[in-house]
This record gives C-alpha cells, sequence and structure tokens, in this order.
C-alpha cells in the first residue's frame, strides 16, 4: 500500500521548531513540544528533541508509551483518567490537573510505584475547557493537592482558545502571576512554573507581549504546521511541511447535475447542485474514513473539490492546465484537522522526506 500517502517533511518542521524554541528560551520560556497531532511518533518526536525543545507532551498516555525510550520529560495534557492512572505514572512525569480527587489516586499509584509525579493545576480564565473557575475552589485544591504525599505541586497553567475560543491576552495571563503569589503564600512553597497555553499564547509577541511571568508554553501546531491562532500562518515558519497524495482512479466527462430524481446523499443529506453543464471529473482514492474533503485544498490551481464519500473523493478537473490521468497523484494541502486525520488514519501511508 503506498498511496493514499502523506508527506512528512522532516527538516521543516525542524526549521519551524528551531525557529520557536529559539524565540521562547530568549523570553525564557521553556517549550514542551506537543506530539498528539503525529500520535506520538517517536521519529517526529526526535526532531523535536534535535530542535531544542524541553519536554514532550500529548494528551493521550498511549502516545507518551510509543515514546518512552526518549529521553526527555513527558507530560501529559489531558486531564488524566482515573481508569489509566498506573500506565500514566509508569509513563509520564508531570500532568496537568483539575480534580484532586484524580490527583490523589495518581499519588497512592505514584507511591506505590516509589515516584514523585508532579502536577499543573489547571486554571479556568474563561475558555470554559479544563480547569477550575471559581477561586474558592482553586483554593481548596491547592490544599488538597499539597498535603498530597507523592504529589509535586509544579505550577499553575491555563488553556485558551479551543473551546470558548477565548483569546490570550496580557489582562486573561496576567491573572496567572496573582494566582502565583497567591498560593505560593497560602503553601509557603514557590510554584517553578507557570504555563501559559498553546501556540495561541504566542500571537502576543514580540515581547514585552508576553507577561515575563509565564515560563512555559506547550506548542504543537505552531512547530508542525506553522500557525498559530486562528490557525493563521506564523510569519517565516513552513504551513506545508505535511502533503496529502491520491491516486486518480478515474476521469470521465459527466454532467454537474445528478440525473434522476434526488434522494439523500451516502450521509443523510439532501445534497444541492448548481448546472454548470457538462465537466471533467476526476475520483481519487481517499475519502472520508481517512480524511474530511473540506480539510484538504488542491495545490494544482484550477481544480475544485465537489466533495467525498467513505472512500472517494470527487473532483472537477475541467479547469486545470495539468494533463492529468488515471493512475497520477494528485497533491492537497491539508488544515490542522486534515493533518490530524491523515495522520491517525491506518489507511493514509506516512512518509518522510
Ligand atoms: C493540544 C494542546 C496544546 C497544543 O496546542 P497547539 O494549538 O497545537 O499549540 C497545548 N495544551 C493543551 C492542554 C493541549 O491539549
Amino acid at each position: 500500500m503506498e498511496y493514499p500517502r502523506i508527506n512528512i517533511n522532516l527538516s521543516k518542521i525542524k526549521f519551524n521548531t528551531e525557529a520557536m524554541v529559539r524565540q521562547c528560551h530568549q523570553l525564557n520560556i521553556e517549550v514542551a513540544g506537543v506530539t498528539k497531532l503525529f500520535c506520538g511518533n517517536p521519529q517526529i518526536a526526535e526532531v523535536y528533541i534535535d530542535s531544542g525543545v524541553d519536554l514532550l507532551a500529548d494528551s493521550r498516555i498511549e502516545n507518551l508509551m510509543k515514546m518512552k525510550d526518549l529521553p526527555l520529560p513527558k507530560m501529559l495534557l489531558r486531564l488524566p483518567m482515573m481508569s489509566q492512572v498506573s500506565d500514566i505514572i509508569a509513563y509520564s512525569d508531570i500532568g496537568l490537573v483539575s480534580e484532586p480527587v484524580t490527583v490523589q489516586a495518581l499519588s497512592d499509584e505514584a507511591q506505590r510505584y516509589g515516584k514523585v509525579y508532579k502536577v499543573i493545576l489547571m486554571i479556568d480564565l474563561g475558555d470554559l475547557r479544563e480547569g477550575i473557575f471559581h477561586e474558592e475552589e482553586i483554593r481548596q485544591a491547592v490544599d488538597e493537592i499539597i498535603k498530597m504525599k507523592s504529589i509535586s505541586l509544579e505550577g499553575i497553567g491555563t488553556n485558551l482558545t479551543c473551546y470558548g475560543g477565548v483569546k490570550p491576552t496580557w489582562e486573561n495571563l496576567i491573572r496567572l502571576k496573582n494566582w502565583k503569589e497567591c498560593i505560593e503564600k497560602q503553601t509557603g512553597q514557590p510554584l517553578r512554573v507557570i504555563s501559559g497555553g498553546n501556540g495561541s499564547t504566542l500571537s502576543l509577541l514580540p515581547a514585552p507581549g508576553i507577561p515575563a511571568h509565564i515560563n512555559q508554553l506547550r506548542l504543537g501546531s505552531s512547530l508542525t504546521m506553522g500557525i498559530g491562532l486562528n490557525d493563521e500562518p506564523i510569519k517565516g515558519l513552513y504551513q506545508d511541511a505535511f502533503t496529502l497524495e491520491a491516486e486518480i482512479v478515474e476521469i470521465r466527462e459527466k454532467p454537474s447535475k445528478p440525473v434522476g430524481e434526488i434522494g439523500l446523499d451516502a450521509f443523510g443529506n439532501q445534497p444541492v447542485f448548481e448546472d454548470k453543464g457538462f465537466r471533467r471529473r476526476a475520483i481519487c482514492a481517499i475519502g472520508r474514513q481517512d480524511i474530511h474533503p473540506e480539510h484538504l485544498s488542491p495545490v494544482e490551481h484550477g481544480i475544485i473539490i465537489l466533495g467525498a464519500s467513505s472512500d472517494h473523493l470527487l473532483l472537477d478537473i475541467t479547469e486545470t492546465t495539468e494533463d492529468s490521468k488515471v493512475g497520477d497523484m494528485l497533491t492537497f494541502y491539508l488544515t490542522y484537522g486534515g493533518c490530524l486525520s491523515a495522520l491517525t488514519s491506518p489507511y493514509v501511508q506516512k512518509y518522510y522526506v
């Protein structure tokens, strides 16, 4: 099986990662290199390491397990599942948390394992995904966690622009500084880490856009795809480290409107068509089981994506100047969501260039 395939350009990922690491380190910000887009693939994670990231971070413990032999500390990004505490203690060193009951379970397991597990307490600044929102509950969680035997409260963190679309600003990030001071007073111990969010926080650069106390960012899409807030390109980085190639299995002239009475398509929708007369159409051997067509854009000019069923991608190639034939490959740029599904699909070959 050679196609469809996703081409992974390791030197572009290296270039992006080195550039971001340099910028962050200048500001005394450590970089957690986020590996979830590529399912913790150790070969790509090694590029992160060669480029100077300080730790490896993933939302799934299964992905961290794949990287167990790589030398950097591993961070679990998604709140830990009770049902996974033993793997979490075995395969990660630090986790983002918000529920003391889970942290207690981690502490018990860490104690059995003879390890001290590090946690970063997540504070919800308004995006409404993970983290504690109410002030009193933050104080109470700190009180509980600080008493746990095999847990070290490393710091606090936040996550923005994921559910609510709330943008990072000086004003909301400065609240983390206030919390740091508050919690240090409460416990009498220093908090080493203030984890100031994901790649969208980079939109506050250049300095002094990010408040100085932020000393960690968790970066994934900026390193791999060169994109930041609102998936906008970050200047000077590559956006095309990943491209997708799919094989043409049919090229035929057909009407642009289906012929016959119209019912529902394969996904239960009533399709609507514009009549543009007869058009030259191509079918590529890739479909929704691999990737949703809205996450693809053809590299070649003039190609229009018409739609896709589970295994077929339909294209209008009337306007292209290229003389494509059956058996040729077409190349596509990918969105973040497109990369995510192509890199996750077992039907899409991973090819390193
Ligand atoms: C995915 C994730 C990140 C990285 O986000 P990017 O947009 O890829 O930089 C950071 N933090 C958490 C908690 C995440 O789940």
